[in-house]
């Protein structure tokens, strides 16, 4: 794996980098509101880099591994999402190219290349999140129908989400994972209700979702019924690959420098990079980190070559998650006494103390504990790596 980029390689960043110049007005940091996302996506789809991991075949720009480390790296830097659109381009759509129907393909892909449907992911429900085969939620087929009826929970982004793909169970008499089956379902569908949970972060990210005779045309099947359990384990690498958290932690890092040189005005006083304890523990961390941006782009490698991420997509999450959450513990420290959090919608007009950072990073650390339950817990990550790596 040759690390030093070509000629082309290096005209491609020059133009990725007058793309965002151009898409991002002077002094305007993206805010992750839907209106920003729909400028910064208008920009992708002109360019034709709107989705930029899927095949040529469908659409995609038929970028090299290094060109998407690129993409990446350049986009993460500026603040601005490498992709728009959620899970449906990063994780419907993969499903789609392998195990969909050419009319399935037509009808649902479009619009996720357009961002005009945001789908979400109806998997986990009380008692079926790590042992997902346990899932209960029953699709009984009617004719050209299937009646839903069950419990999904967790599921992020159902309030906003127009679409959910969903899994079933349509047979109880099999084995577990044989009796499942994979569903799209439109969210407007009577029957289907969504209540908010809201998580430690005080926002409401999560939803709990009932079916109460909800019907699904069979035609909103993907595949056969009772596979769903393979196509589902296909979405669920493409899901833990995107989930190693590369160009966020490289922020992370970044922002911690500045933060930890800063001396800050009523705490203890000096610049915490001066205290050769915390200075450790961030190498240490750093370290960690460029190892598994080798990892990561090792791995695109791979998917280029045509294999899947399987079992390596599990170690990404894994250490992905932890180096989150170790240096978004180290961006707290920079915070000292300012760390306390601020929400705007519950606090009031008054202004945080301290840094603007400050609340925003302790956020972002409630909201990093969740990453090592999100997509499979570590124990379960660990599981997977010793049944298919170590093979115990
Ligand atoms: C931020 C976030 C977003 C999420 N979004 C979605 C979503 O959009 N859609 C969706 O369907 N789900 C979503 N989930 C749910 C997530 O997939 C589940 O929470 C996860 O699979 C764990 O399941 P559980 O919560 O039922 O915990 P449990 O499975 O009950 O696990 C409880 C504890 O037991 C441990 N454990 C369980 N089994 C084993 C084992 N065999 N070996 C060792 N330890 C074990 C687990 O590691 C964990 O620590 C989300 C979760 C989070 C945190």
């Amino acid at each position: 794996m040759n690390l030093d980029f070509s000629e082309d390689e290096l005209a491609f960043r020059q133009a990725v980098r007058d793309l965002i110049a151009e898409a991002l007005p002077q002094g305007h940091a993206f805010d992750g509101s839907r209106a920003d996302e729909a400028r910064w996506h208008t920009a992708l789809l002109a360019k034709g880099w709107a989705v930029n991991r899927f095949p040529v075949a469908f659409g995609g720009p038929g970028w090299t591994p290094a060109m998407s480390f690129i993409w990446e790296r350049e986009t993460a830097a500026a603040g601005l999402p490498g992709q728009v659109g959620g899970m449906g381009p990063g994780m419907l759509a993969p499903v789609l190219f392998a195990y969909g129907s050419p009319e399935q393909q037509a009808r649902f892909l479009p619009d996720i290349v357009a961002d005009r449907v945001r789908w979400c992911q109806g998997y986990s429900e009380p008692g079926a999140g790590s042992d997902l085969a346990a899932l209960r939620t029953r699709a009984v087929r009617e004719g050209e129908i299937y009646v839903v009826d069950g419990e999904k929970v967790w599921t992020s982004g159902a309030h906003t989400a127009d679409w959910m793909f969903c899994l079933t169970r349509t047979a109880t008499e099999t084995k577990p994972q044989a009796g499942i089956t994979f569903l799209l379902i439109d969210m407007r569908t009577p029957g289907v209700e969504v209540t908010p949970i809201i998580s430690i972060d005080g926002r409401h990210a999560f939803n709990r979702v009932t079916f109460d005779g909800v019907r699904v045309p069979v035609e909103n099947r993907i595949g056969l019924e009772g596979q769903g359990w393979t196509y589902a384990k296909g979405l669920l690498t493409h899901e833990r690959t995107g989930q190693a958290f590369v160009s966020l932690s490289l922020n992370l890092l970044r922002g911690i420098r500045v933060a930890a040189s800063t001396e800050l005005a009523g705490s203890a006083g000096g610049q915490l990079i001066e205290d050769p304890g915390f200075a450790s523990r961030l190498s240490a961390v750093e370290i960690e980190l460029r190892a598994l941006e080798m990892t990561e782009l090792r791995t695109l490698w791979e998917v280029a070559a045509g294999s899947a991420p399987g079992a390596q997509s599990s170690m990404l999450k894994l250490k992905g998650t932890e180096i989150v959450q170790r240096l978004t513990e180290l961006y707290v420290e920079c915070a000292g006494p300012y760390a306390a959090p601020w929400f705007p919608e519950t606090d009031g007009p008054a202004e945080p103390l301290g840094p603007s950072w400050a609340g925003r990073e302790t956020v972002r650390y409630l909201e990093g504990r969740a990453a090592s339950i999100a997509g499979g817990s570590d124990e379960v990550q660990r599981n997977i790596m010793a049944k298919h790596v170590l093979k115990i």
